[in-house]
């Protein structure tokens, strides 16, 4: 590890490959030969369109995206996805089918109430506190599309499976998990996801729209909300944020030529769950919060015996090279987020740690 770096768990803004650090380092400076940095040179200029061409075409490889989808990137983080898609898609007279998984599914369905439309929250997981993701849902035949949080961030729970929801495009925040794993991309009408989480830096939303969805929108939304603005300008109608699309690229680039996609990526991000939840399930110090069938393998949420020990935890660990492990100060207790960038050998410094906290305090 290079020099004064932490194992970082934080959940987001979080860690990103080193090697992507590096080769960002290496031409901060004189891009390309440009002699001007990336975030100096023209979104207009042939040497930006490599880097968007290039992040759009490794996004549709790794997901085996084809003709029918459009990859998008708009700022406003996922935030903006929860009022651009109701307004978007959900006319007068439409409904939409939710799910509550926690925090930003709740968000979700604010922005959408905010604007007066009709939805049904056709299942929720508040009455166990949001510890699992809910099952056997019935989901109204009429619903124009299905909206879910497939990795809940803050709760600490992910979509092992996703529903057959009979043909209803889902809808789908994927901040927390995008790219974490192979999807079955048919099911899907628009996919989204903040790029701070397991894809890049703050400032670009990565959305991934099936075509045809684009006949639905209103003449009336305005045009920096409007998908078709950004479908027709290789969302380049406005300036993009330009670093962030060319660390997303470099990214997917991480993520194609060195791990060797997303089912390589999958089955390492198993492996650093498995270590984690199973020392945590072989004894009774640390509990880890959401029930097994419904656990996340990006946010990795816990409990010790008590607050102080939490607390104390958090900053020992901070002591010992390893940081970002306070849980939401919604929730509280702890979170260990191991997004794809971090390393099975960060995890087992995790544990490592455990084992040796325990030992002093359990
Ligand atoms: C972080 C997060 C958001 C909010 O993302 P912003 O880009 O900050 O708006 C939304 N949904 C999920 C699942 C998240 O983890």
């Amino acid at each position: 590890m290079a020099a004064n770096r932490i194992h970082n768990f934080n959940p987001g803004p979080a860690t990103l490959p080193l090697s992507v650090l590096e080769e960002i380092q290496q031409n901060f400076l004189d891009f390309k030969g440009t002699g001007m940095s990336i975030t100096e040179i023209s979104h207009r200029s042939r040497e930006f369109d490599d880097v968007i061409n290039d992040a759009v075409a490794r996004t549709r490889r790794l997901l085996g995206l084809d003709d029918n989808f459009e990859v998008l990137f708009i700022q406003g983080g996922a935030s903006l996805q929860f009022a651009m898609i109701p307004m978007n898609f959900l006319a007068g007279g439409q409904s939409a089918d939710y799910v509550d998984t926690g925090t930003w599914a709740t968000k979700a369905i604010k922005e959408a109430r905010l604007q007066g439309k009709t939805i049904a929250v056709v299942a929720s997981s508040e009455d166990e506190n949001y510890s699992y993701i809910p099952k056997n849902i019935a989901f109204n035949e009429d619903a124009v599309y299905v909206h879910l949080t497939s990795n809940n961030t803050i709760k600490g729970t992910q979509w092992a499976q996703f529903p057959d929801t009979r043909g209803i495009p889902i809808i789908c925040d994927m901040s927390s998990d995008m790219m974490s794993r192979p999807l079955d991309v048919q099911k899907f009408g628009l996919l989204y996801a903040g790029a701070q989480k397991n894809i890049g830096p703050a400032g670009a939303c990565l959305v991934i729209l099936r075509r045809d969805l684009l006949d639905r929108i209103p003449e009336t939304v305005p045009t920096m909300l409007n998908y078709s603005t950004f479908a027709a300008k290789n969302s380049l109608y406005n300036t993009p944020p330009c670093f962030a699309i060319y660390t997303i690229q470099l990214v997917l680039k991480w993520l194609e030529e060195i791990i060797g996609g997303l089912g390589k990526m999958a089955a390492i991000n198993q492996s650093k769950a498995q270590l984690l939840y199973g020392f945590m399930d072989s004894g009774d110090f640390y509990r880890a919060t959401a029930r097994p069938d419904s656990r996340s393998l990006m946010n990795v949420t816990f409990r010790l015996p008590s607050e102080e020990l939490e607390k104390q935890f958090v900053e020992q660990a901070l002591a010992n090279g390893l940081g970002g492990l306070k849980g939401h100060r919604s929730v509280g207790g702890c979170r260990a987020s191991i997004y794809n960038a971090i390393t099975l050998e960060a995890v087992q410094a995790l544990v490592d740690f455990m084992k040796s906290f325990e030992k002093e305090n359990g």
